[in-house]
C-alpha cells in the first residue's frame, strides 16, 4: 500500500517547483500555455494542502474545497493547450467546473466520511483531461514532437478518472478495489508523472509557440496581412514547381495603382494606407484561398494563380479592380484604378524571376496605354 502523506508531500514538492519554472518562464515569454500552467499548477497546489488538512473535523469544507481546485486546474490545463492553437478559452469555464465539483462533493456525506472523492468531481476531472487531449490531438506543432507524450498522458488521465467514476458507481468508494488501486495515493502518484512529463515538454512547446508567431510576423505584411514579398517568392517556387510536375499553367499578375502618389499628396500617407489595403481586401476577396497573393513592395501587387486559363486570369484582374471601385470611399477619398501585366508558361523549365520580369514588362505597358488597363503577356513555353 502506498503512503498517502508522502505521496501527496512529494507530488505538492514538484507541483511547487514547476510551479516556480513555468513564472519564471512566463515573465519572460508573456506565452498564454505558460500563463494557463501557472495557474494551474498554483491552485493544484493550493488543493494539495486543503486535502493534506488535519483533523476529521475540516474534512466538510477541505475536501470539497481541495476538489474544487483540482477541477479548476484540470480546465486550466485544458485552456493551456487551447492556447497552442490559439484559440482561447473563457476564463469562466474553469470557476464554473470547479464550483459543479464543491457543490458535489459537499452533497456526497457518505463519500466524505470515506473517502475524499465524488462522482461529479471525478467526472469532471476526466473531462478536463479528455479535452486537453483532444486540443493536442489537433495541435499541428512546426518544430517539435513533444505534444505527444503530453496528449497521450492526458488521455491516460482522462481514462483512469472514468474508470474511477465507474468503479465508484459499481462498486462504492467504500469498497477495497476502490480504496487500493484508485483511491488518493494512486492519483497523487499519476498527477506526479504527468508534472514530469509537462516539465519535459514545456519549454519544446513554449518555442514552438514563440517560433510560429514570429515566423508569421516575418511572412506578412504589416500593413495588408497580405505575404511580404520574400514569403510570397519562397512559396510561389514551390507553386510553380508543383504546376510544372502536373503539367498545369502557372499564371502571375502584377497589378499596380495608378497615380496612387497624388492621393498621398492631395489626402495625406494615411488615406494612401486606406487605400493599398482596401486593394488588398479586394485581391484577397476575388481569388481562391489557395492562390497567393502577395505585397510586392509600396503600392505594387503581385499575384500567383495555378491551373488558370488565360481568361480567366484577365477576369480576376478584372473583378479586382470591379470589387475596389464598388467599395465605400474612405472619407470621401476616391480609391484609385489599377493597371495589371500578366505572364503565363505552359512549359516545365521556365523559372519564376522570368515569369515575374514578363508581367513586369506587361504592367509597362498597361501604363503606356494610358492605366487602368490589363496587358497580357505572350506565353512562355
Ligand atoms: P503610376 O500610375 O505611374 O504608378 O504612378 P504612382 O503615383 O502610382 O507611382 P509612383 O511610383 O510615382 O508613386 C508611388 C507612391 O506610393 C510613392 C510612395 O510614397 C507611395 N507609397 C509606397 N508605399 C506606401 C505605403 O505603404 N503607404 C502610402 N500611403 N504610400 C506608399
Ligand atoms: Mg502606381
Ligand atoms: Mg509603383
Amino acid at each position: 500500500m502506498l503512503d498517502p502523506v508522502s505521496v501527496k508531500f512529494v507530488l505538492g514538492l514538484v507541483t511547487l517547483t514547476l510551479c516556480l519554472l513555468f513564472l519564471g518562464s512566463y515573465r519572460k515569454t508573456r506565452s498564454a500555455y505558460n500563463g494557463w500552467w501557472c495557474v494551474a499548477l498554483g491552485l493544484w497546489l493550493a488543493s494539495n494542502l486543503a486535502l493534506s488538512w488535519p483533523g476529521a473535523s475540516a474534512q466538510w469544507w477541505a475536501i470539497p474545497l481541495g476538489n474544487a481546485l483540482l477541477v479548476t486546474g484540470s480546465f486550466c490545463v485544458w485552456g493551456a493547450t487551447r492556447s497552442l492553437r490559439r484559440r482561447v478559452m473563457h476564463a469562466w469555464f474553469a470557476p464554473a467546473a470547479g464550483a459543479a465539483a464543491a457543490i458535489g462533493t459537499a452533497f456526497d456525506q457518505t463519500e466524505i466520511a470515506s473517502a475524499p472523492v465524488g462522482l461529479l468531481y471525478l467526472l469532471l476531472m476526466g473531462t478536463g483531461m479528455a479535452l486537453a487531449a483532444w486540443e493536442l490531438f489537433l495541435l499541428k506543432t512546426v518544430n517539435t514532437k513533444a505534444h505527444v507524450p503530453l496528449l497521450l498522458t492526458a488521455l491516460s488521465l482522462g481514462c483512469y478518472f472514468a474508470v474511477r467514476a465507474v468503479v465508484y458507481v459499481v462498486s462504492g468508494p467504500g469498497s477495497d478495489l476502490f480504496r487500493m488501486f484508485l483511491g488518493p495515493a494512486i492519483t497523487a502518484s499519476f498527477l506526479t508523472v504527468l508534472l514530469v512529463i509537462v516539465a519535459f515538454s514545456m519549454t519544446a512547446l513554449s518555442n514552438d509557440q514563440l517560433i510560429s508567431s514570429l515566423r508569421e510576423k516575418a511572412t506578412r505584411d504589416d500593413l495588408t496581412g497580405l505575404l511580404n514579398r520574400a514569403a510570397f517568392t519562397e512559396l510561389a517556387e514551390v507553386e510553380l514547381k508543383e504546376s510544372q510536375l502536373r503539367r498545369v499553367s502557372a499564371t502571375v499578375i502584377m497589378a499596380d495603382l495608378d497615380h496612387f502618389k497624388s492621393i498621398n499628396d492631395t489626402h495625406g500617407h494615411a488615406a494612401g494606407d486606406v487605400a493599398i489595403k482596401a486593394f488588398a481586401d479586394a485581391c484577397q476577396a476575388a481569388v481562391r484561398r489557395t492562390d497567393l497573393v502577395g505585397r510586392y513592395g509600396g503600392e505594387e501587387f503581385v499575384i500567383f494563380l495555378s491551373g488558370v486559363l488565360p481568361d480567366q486570369a484577365t477576369a480576376i484582374s478584372r473583378e479586382i479592380s470591379v470589387r475596389l471601385k464598388a467599395m465605400e470611399k474612405p472619407g470621401g477619398v476616391a480609391l484609385p484604378t489599377v493597371s495589371y501585366g500578366i505572364s503565363r508558361s505552359t512549359g516545365t523549365d521556365v523559372a519564376l524571376p522570368d515569369l515575374i520580369k514578363d508581367a513586369d514588362t506587361a504592367l509597362y505597358e498597361a501604363k503606356d496605354r494610358g492605366r487602368d488597363t490589363i496587358v497580357s503577356a505572350p506565353p512562355q513555353s
